[in-house]
């Protein structure tokens, strides 16, 4: 067993890409069992026009190519920001093992409000859960983010 090191600094610099790109600033990585990163991403839903283009979707995306799987068993995901409803349940459907979040989400978060997507009887596949990875990093990115777009 290896010991336990963090990627929640890459997903933070995916985050960063996402806000000069003038997205919402939200990064993910995928890193499969051994240790290794196999995806990144940052929000791209303006650039694709895509409402689905969210971080942890993108990246979920990219590492079931890269892996040539549609399942992600024994990876790990981390996010800067609390999954909303739609990741978390692909989260669940990807079969991550761990989900590293940042900050919480009190808007559009479903992992520990709203929808509660993991507490939910009909989710089959439940990652162990630890937030607040690098929260405030996230949460400042964030307010940055909006307080620029704000007139
Ligand atoms: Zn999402």
């Amino acid at each position: 067993m290896s010991p336990f090191r963090s990627h929640m600094e890459t997903a933070l610099a995916e985050a960063r890409a996402a806000a000069e790109r003038g997205e919402v600033p939200v990064g993910a990585v995928v890193v499969s069992p051994r240790g290794d990163v196999v995806a990144a991403a940052g929000n791209r839903t303006i650039e694709l026009r895509d409402p689905t283009a969210h971080a942890e979707i993108l990246a979920i995306r990219a590492a079931c190519q890269v892996l040539g799987s549609e399942r992600l068993a024994g990876c790990d995901l981390y996010v800067t920001l609390e999954p909303c409803p739609m990741c978390a349940s692909a989260i669940s459907q990807a079969r991550i093992a761990r989900l590293y979040y940042g900050t919480a989400d009190p808007k559009s978060g479903g992992v520990s409000q709203g929808p509660r997507v993991f507490e939910h009887p009909q989710c089959h596949h439940v990652p162990e859960i630890y937030d607040g990875i690098n929260a405030a990093e996230a949460e400042r990115l964030l307010k940055t983010f909006f307080a620029a777009r704000r007139p």
